[in-house]
């Protein structure tokens, strides 16, 4: 996509947001200008009206004038607190614009290093690039401005224009040459060549040092992020990393008042010689004009206006022109941009619809099936072949990083294999609709999310909720009595963030409402991947054995690096270093040689 392309789009994207806000500016910035130029044209014509004596059209110009000014001034004034209001709305959908990409892309993106850094590159652009939505955003009043007052300024000065060409005979006639009007046209091109050049000087100096200050910013962000992070001040105390981190805060500012003076130098020859030559403009047309009047070429009451306008124009094109070329010149962040918002989203994945069958008649199955996360070669998961049967439990064990989670996401579609295939009813699974598919799972992940929302809430994912399906899945993870407790019930919010009467529910508390939040789901797979690691293996054990009991018969996965907390299930899956080395119940591999006896007789010892 070229600049142009790339610019048009966003002028799209930031219309489609903000057509009231912008049309609002539009109409705010033309009346402010226009209570400029009607004070250079009613100046005009007072001045012309004192020179002509015409007392009576004096008044009255006076009584339009002030009528005019009043309603212009009370449009401009009225329209403040709106457009103050909408501003902030438009920015604040502006700046969700790449969070609510990152929920809809597909998950292997939004898990992806690669593009988490992106995201955080373009929250950083949104701050600082030209070229990013949010600053077109703060810009877009200025431009509006700036250009209406460069048509206005023209306009205004048509009688220069108009009146050349004529003649008297007199030695001063040169002044009514075309070419005095040619080279004055010429200066004003000269003055915006040179302004284009100093701003381009200015962005190459931003360019070069774009990976410098990307880094400072990434510094201080990391900053500000363990500052805020109220948990990072014991290991701060006790590591005394206090030091470290001023070190590191002296090292980003140094670096950016440094960038900031660079900037500051950047195109400042070039920026010195407009200011002079739109000064040197102005004092020579000052002079056209006033020979013009005297000679009889213009009445005396234009000099307001052509003066005034004159000074407008100088003012504000070089304006216009800088905050466009500069926008169009520094279109990397919107590059950035649009690439993100290009990834491709989960509901355009798949065409086939999903079959709702009461008897849950969903079977999975793997073929062939190969893995490495994406940018990296290593495969995570080699080879897997597995038939699942409906309403079966299998475990799935094996030591930390044996590729057990890796299974489960890619089982889930989170994740596309490298080879092989992913079956659903024997049809392969990349065919279905994606966001049917993720129906057919209730899961319950190591690092589980809560949503700082109401208990019935979370538990049904939902605004609205089956108060009492919530309660009785409640139950069944034994949480009831606890919640029947709490004065506001389901309505108890999950911490503070919202409601200063929240509840900070326990680690133990939040993981059965993660389990009931599953439940409520009540999908046909259900898969629990060791939500409860920091649980003692006695108590985890106890908590797969009571899940079990409550998802009856439906086809359910256990994850877990400790083997004893999944010796009921029917089937155990052992894996090791992407595979799976051996597959049986627990009576059949305990004894056999092989990798789960020996993991079982080395966790073994911990449980006696
Ligand atoms: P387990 O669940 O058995 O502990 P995982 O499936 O989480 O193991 O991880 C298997 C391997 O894949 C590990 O080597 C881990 O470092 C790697 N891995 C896990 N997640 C990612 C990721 N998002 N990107 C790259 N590598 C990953």
């Amino acid at each position: 996509m070229n600049n142009l392309h790339l610019f048009k789009r966003s002028t799209k994207d930031l219309w489609a947001i903000g057509k009231k806000y912008y049309t609002l500016v539009f109409i705010q910035k033309f009346s402010s200008a226009s209570i400029t130029f009607l004070s250079f044209i009613y100046m005009t014509r007072i001045v012309q009206a004192l020179s002509e004596q015409q007392n009576n059209q004096i008044v009255s110009l006076i009584i339009q004038y002030l009528a005019l000014f009043g309603i212009l001034q009370l449009t401009t004034s009225c329209l403040e607190p709106y457009i103050d209001r909408e501003s902030k709305l438009v920015h604040r959908m502006i700046t969700d614009l790449p969070f609510k990409k990152m929920l809809r892309m597909q998950y292997h993106y939004a898990d992806s290093a690669k593009i988490n850094e992106k995201l955080n590159h373009i929250r950083i652009a949104s701050l600082n690039a030209q070229s990013s939505l949010s600053v077109q955003h703060f810009h877009i009043p200025l431009i509006f401005d700036y250009f209406i007052r460069t048509i206005g300024s023209l306009v205004l000065l048509t009688p220069l224009w108009r009146s050349s060409g004529a003649s008297t005979g007199s030695a001063w006639d040169w002044v009514n040459s075309p070419w005095i009007y040619a080279l004055f046209g010429l200066g004003i091109l000269l003055l915006l060549v040179l302004q284009l050049s100093a701003s381009r000087e200015a962005q190459s100096v931003m360019t070069s040092t774009s990976a410098e200050s990307q880094q400072a910013n990434n510094l201080v962000n990391y900053e500000i992020n363990i500052l805020n992070d109220t948990e990072s001040g014991k290991e701060i105390r006790l590591y005394q990393l206090e030091d470290q981190l001023k070190q590191t805060q002296t090292d980003s500012f140094k670096f950016i008042s440094t960038w900031l003076s660079e900037m500051i130098y950047a195109g400042a020859f070039k920026r010195t010689l407009v200011i002079i030559m739109a000064q040197v403009l102005n004092y020579l047309t000052y002079a056209l004009i006033g020979i013009r009047v005297l000679m009889g070429f213009l009445p005396v009451g234009y000099i307001i206006q052509l003066s005034s306008a004159l000074s407008q124009l100088l003012t504000n094109l070089p304006n216009l022109i800088q905050q466009v070329s500069m926008i169009l010149s520094q279109p990397q962040a919107l590059v950035d941009f649009y690439e993100f918002m290009d990834l491709p989203e989960e509901k355009s994945v798949g065409t086939l619809p999903i079959e709702k069958r009461l008897d849950n008649e969903y079977e999975l199955a793997v073929k062939d099936l190969n893995f490495a996360y994406p940018n990296t070669d290593e495969k995570v998961l080699k080879n897997i072949n597995m038939d699942f049967e409906v309403g079966k439990k299998y475990a799935i064990v094996g030591e930390n990083g044996s590729g057990k989670t890796t299974f489960i996401k890619l089982l889930m579609r989170l994740y596309e294999p490298s080879s092989g295939e992913i079956l659903l009813n024997k049809i392969d699974a990349q065919k279905y609709k994606l966001t049917e598919y993720f129906q057919l799972f209730s899961v319950v992940f190591q690092d589980f999310r809560l949503l700082g929302l109401n208990l019935g809430q979370n538990i049904a994912v939902n605004q609205n909720y089956d108060a009492e399906l919530a309660m009785s899945n409640l139950k069944e993870v034994d949480l009831d009595d606890f919640i029947n407790n709490l004065s506001k019930g389901l309505n108890t919010h999950l911490g503070k963030e919202f409601d200063n009467s929240g509840v900070q529910f326990s680690g133990g508390q939040s993981q059965k409402v993660a389990m009931a939040r599953a439940l409520y789901k009540d999908s046909p797979v259900m898969i629990l991947d060791e939500p409860t690691a920091a649980l003692d293996p006695v108590a985890e054990f106890e908590i797969y054995q009571k899940f079990d009991e409550i998802v009856e018969d439906k086809t359910a996965f256990y994850i877990s690096h400790r083997l004893s907390s999944c010796r009921f299930c029917d089937e155990i899956l052992v894996f090791d270093e992407g595979e799976i080395v051996q597959r049986g119940s627990h009576e059949e591999l305990v004894d056999q040689p092989g990798k789960y006896h020996d993991l079982w007789h080395a966790q073994a010892q911990y449980y006696q």
